[in-house]
C-alpha cells in the first residue's frame, strides 16, 4: 500500500535493496531527468534507468522525462520538432508522465554570440505549445536558490553545493542574468501558456520568501511548486508561517526531497553509502511535515510542523496525483 509520494527525486535503483527500502518506507517516486546535452547523454544516464525501474515495478517508481539541450554549432531548424516527437515516445512508450527544464537554461547554454538561452526563448515554445495541447506537466527548475548570489556563509542552506561547485556560484559575477531577471523569464512562460500544467520546482526558486511564493501561486492558477531540495531553507523561516503557508496552498504544493542514488559508477559500496543518506533524509522529511518531535536534518536541529492529516495527504500524496496525471 503506497501511503506517500515522493515527487521528486533522482533514484536510480539498480539492485534489490534499493527498491525494497522504498517499499518498506511505504513511497512511491516520481524520478526526474535532467537535459543537460545536446546529444542525449542523459538518456543513457538517467532515462533508460528509469525506464526500465517503472517497467519492472510500476507501484514504486514513476518517471519524467527531458530533451536536449539546442546545439547551436549545427544548424538545426527541425530541433523543436525533433524533441517533440521524443516528448511523444518517451510518453507512448516509456511511459514518462512529464518533462523537465533545467537551470542551464539562463545560466549556462549560451548562443554563439554569448548571449544566455533564456527559458523563454522563442525556440522552446512549440514544445511548452505542445505540452500544453496534451496537458503534460512541465516541471522547471530555473535560477537557484538565492544563496547563489550572495556571499557564501557557512552553517546556511546551499553553503556545501555552491562552496564544492563554484562554477555555479553567481555571487559578485556579474556578467551572469540576476536572479530577478531569471525569474521574469521563468514567470513569462507560465502567463504565455496559461494551461500548461507548470511545476516550479524547489518552491520555485523563491524559497527565501514565501510571500514571493505566494505572489506567483495567486497569479497564476497553472502553477504548483514542488519542495524538493528546500526543506533546510523552510527551517531558517518562522514555523508558524510555513505551516499556514502550506495549509493556504494546500492544494498546489507537492512534497518532494531531490535525493539522489547511483550517481557516477556505482559500486555495491557507493550504492549502499547513497541508500543510507536516502533513507535518513526521505525518513526526517517525512517526520518534519508529519510530527510535532524534535528532529535532525542535516546539521540542523528542529520540530515537526505536524501538518492535519488531511493536508499531509494533499502535500504527500494527492497532489502529486493531481498534478502528474498517471501517477
Ligand atoms: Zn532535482
Amino acid at each position: 500500500m503506497i501511503s506517500r509520494i515522493d515527487a521528486h527525486i533522482h533514484y536510480k535503483a539498480r539492485v534489490h535493496e534499493d527498491t525494497q527500502m522504498i517499499r518498506d518506507l511505504g513511497l512511491k517516486l516520481l524520478c526526474i531527468c535532467t537535459g543537460v546535452d545536446p546529444v542525449g547523454n542523459w538518456r543513457k544516464q538517467q532515462a533508460d534507468i528509469y525506464i526500465k525501474n517503472v517497467r519492472e515495478f510500476p507501484d514504486v517508481y514513476a518517471w519524467v522525462t527531458a530533451y536536449n539541450t539546442p546545439d547551436f554549432k549545427i544548424s538545426d531548424s527541425d530541433y523543436a520538432d525533433r524533441c517533440i516527437a521524443n516528448l511523444q515516445r518517451d510518453m507512448e512508450q516509456g511511459g514518462a508522465i512529464g518533462c523537465k527544464i533545467w537551470k542551464g537554461y539562463g545560466m549556462e547554454v549560451k548562443y554563439p554570440d554569448g548571449r544566455f538561452l533564456m527559458p523563454d526563448d522563442a525556440i522552446f515554445h512549440p514544445i511548452y505549445a505542445w505540452l500544453e495541447k496534451n496537458r503534460i506537466p512541465l516541471l522547471a527548475h530555473i535560477a537557484e536558490p538565492m544563496a547563489c548570489w550572495r556571499p557564501l556563509e557557512p552553517g546556511k542552506p546551499h553553503y556545501g553545493y555552491y562552496s564544492q561547485n563554484p562554477q555555479w556560484h553567481m555571487y559578485n559575477k556579474p556578467d551572469f542574468p540576476s536572479h530577478e531577471t531569471l525569474m521574469r523569464h521563468r514567470d513569462n512562460i507560465i502567463a504565455k501558456f496559461p494551461k500548461l500544467p507548470f511545476i516550479g520546482a524547489h518552491l520555485g526558486s523563491l524559497e527565501y520568501d514565501l510571500d514571493e511564493c505566494a505572489k506567483r501561486l495567486d497569479a497564476f492558477p497553472n502553477l504548483a511548486m514542488d519542495t524538493s531540495a528546500r526543506l533546510s531553507d523552510l527551517l531558517f523561516h518562522d514555523q508558524a508561517k510555513v505551516k499556514a503557508f502550506i495549509e493556504k496552498y494546500q492544494d498546489r504544493l507537492l512534497w518532494g526531497t531531490d535525493v539522489g542514488l547511483g550517481y557516477g559508477t556505482p559500486t555495491p559500496e557507493s550504492l549502499q553509502k547513497d541508500r543510507n543518506y536516502c533513507h535518513e533524509m526521505l525518513t526526517a522529511e517525512i517526520a518534519y511535515y508529519t510530527t510535532d518531535k524534535p528532529l535532525k536534518y542535516g546539521p540542523w536541529e528542529t520540530v515537526g510542523l505536524c501538518l492535519s492529516e488531511k493536508v499531509q495527504r494533499k502535500l504527500m500524496y494527492e497532489n502529486a496525483r493531481k498534478w502528474y496525471p498517471g501517477l
